[in-house]
């Protein structure tokens, strides 16, 4: 279970997180929406340990990520995707989806490689696992760095915007690879700008603004007349998306 209760993150004199309280089961996948600047990407940067909490806490099952012992295994447990690709340019498909495992997990290369492999076939990419970044499409880099955060067998996907600069086609790929991991049971946290999709796959969206947590609902129940009726913003922010 990832846990995050009552988090608040100030950046200065600005709160960007207040608050903040969310948890997701093994096998959910929750999206969160939320306008630019809500405070999405901090709440997974704080998640994944990248950002230290001004308040509150989070777990990830019993690891607290703000104690320095836990740390380490806290963040072993979740892997990220990010909007910009950020492949290492240097290294082909295959040596970026094995340097962490190699590094961290200590495969050894063959065992590694093997498990890369099969990852770049599972995202249609079997052919490619010699291309160096710059000669992959923007869809087929992003397929590889979601390959690159599978390799590490985390138990939390967290996916930050990871269409959001892909033309359709490609946005189109990648969303094809989230929903059969999702379909297969992977737990994701997903923050995204396309609501048609995380309508699609999501079991709860929960609703970020100014850094507070303005809804947590069952995707059903999210897009339903209620909402909209009891919370005018979120009213307004899936019309104007749409
Ligand atoms: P978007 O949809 O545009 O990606 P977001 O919901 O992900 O937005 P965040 O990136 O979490 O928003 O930023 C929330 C607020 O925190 C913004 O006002 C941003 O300027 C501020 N902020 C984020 N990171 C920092 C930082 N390192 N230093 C200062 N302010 C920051
Ligand atoms: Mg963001």
């Amino acid at each position: 279970m990832l846990t995050v209760e009552n988090v608040r993150k100030v950046f200065g004199s600005l709160t960007v997180l207040d608050g903040v309280n969310l948890t997701v089961k093994p096998g959910e996948v929750v999206s969160i929406l939320g306008s630019s600047g809500s405070g999405k990407s901090t709440l997974i940067r704080c998640i994944n340990g990248l950002e230290r909490l001004d308040g509150g806490r989070i777990g990830i099952d019993e690891f607290d990520i703000s104690r320095s012992r836990d740390l380490a295994e806290a963040r072993k447990r979740t892997g990220t995707v990010f909007q910009l690709f950020n492949l290492y340019p240097h290294m082909t498909a295959l040596q970026n989806i094995t340097l962490a495992p190699i590094e961290v997990l200590k495969r050894s290369k063959e065992q590694a490689e093997a498990e890369a492999r099969a990852l770049l076939d599972s995202v249609g990419l079997a052919n490619w696992a010699g291309s160096y970044p710059a000669q992959l499409s923007g869809g087929q880099r992003q397929r590889v760095g979601i390959c690159r955060a599978l390799a590490m067998q985390p138990r939390y996907l967290l996916l930050d915007e990871v269409t959001s600069a892909l033309d359709p086609e490609m946005t189109a790929e990648v969303l094809t690879i989230l929903a059969k991991l999702a379909r297969e049971g992977t737990t994701m946290v997903f923050v995204t700008h396309e609501v048609e999709f995380a309508r699609r796959i999501s079991d709860r969206i929960v609703f970020l603004e100014q850094g507070k947590l303005l809804v947590d609902l069952p995707t059903q129940a999210f897009f339903g007349p209620e909402t909209g009726r009891d919370h005018p913003r979120i009213a307004q922010f899936l019309s104007k998306m749409r």
